[in-house]
């Protein structure tokens, strides 16, 4: 329902919880973030309220300068703290917007391949899938592109790759993605009220884009997968 992603300078677990928050709006039934923690991605994740994500971090913090957070309204997969986002694969977490279609069949392809799911969600067969491609030694840009030629259906996507504490990923298909830059930092939003107090230049992914962040920069690429170029602009919305 709700997306922030953050590619830092600074540490991000604070920002990324102040970001769920601006998205409470929308409303969601669980909440998590993932985070590049001495290289090895970590999540923590709660069903309820955001209070609930905030005690468990009291208990058992997260730090890192580059990170990815949810706020869940579930479409597949009751409301519980095993379908809550970010979802996990071998060698990445991924928060997602929408309906993938064609999970069952993704699914049990992935399954035949030896993956195990531990949720119930359409969201995990993304994990698996770049996680398998990642595997076979195909370098990250081709691996997202090609996992995005898979899926059918709706989406708006944030991932972090196991070990790359400067590169995100993030793409717009059928739900609205906005790419923000401030300060040698990159963020991803669901909307610009996610990315207010965090930058105020920001670009609003067209239909299929999809973009990748390297902190001090960002490059977009439209569905066939060539460069492509959207304004940015300044955000009308203050934190
Ligand atoms: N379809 C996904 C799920 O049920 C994402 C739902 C959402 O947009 O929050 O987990």
């Amino acid at each position: 329902c709700g997306i922030i992603g953050i590619v830092g300078l600074r540490p991000v677990a604070g920002r990324l919880m102040d970001a769920l928050r601006r998205l409470e709006y929308r409303g969601y039934d669980s909440a998590g973030i993932a985070l590049i923690q001495d290289g090895r991605i970590a999540r923590r994740r709660a069903s309820g309220k955001l209070d609930q994500l905030d005690a468990l971090l009291a208990r058992d913090p997260l730090d890192g300068l580059i990170g990815i957070g949810h706020t869940r309204w579930a479409t597949h997969g009751e409301p519980s703290t095993a379908n809550a986002h970010p979802h996990i694969g071998r060698h990445v977490a991924v928060v997602h917007n929408g309906i993938i279609e064609n999970f069952k069949a993704l699914r049990e392809e992935l399954i035949a391949a030896g993956h195990q799911f531990t949720s119930e969600t359409d969201t995990e067969v993304i994990a698996h899938l770049l996680s398998d491609h990642l595997a076979a030694g195909i370098e990250p840009r081709l691996a997202v592109k090609q996992t995005l030629d898979r899926l059918e259906g709706a989406f708006a996507l944030a991932i972090l790759i196991d070990g790359k504490d400067r590169l995100m990923y993030g793409a717009r298909r059928g739900s609205p993605l906005v790419v923000g830059l401030a300060d040698g930092e990159c963020f991803l939003g669901s909307d610009a009220i996610a990315l207010a107090g965090l930058c105020n230049r920001i670009c609003y992914l067209e239909e299929g884009d999809w973009a990748e962040l390297h902190g001090d920069h960002f490059a977009l690429f439209d569905a066939a997968g060539d460069p492509v170029e959207r304004p940015l602009v300044h955000s009308s919305v203050s934190g």
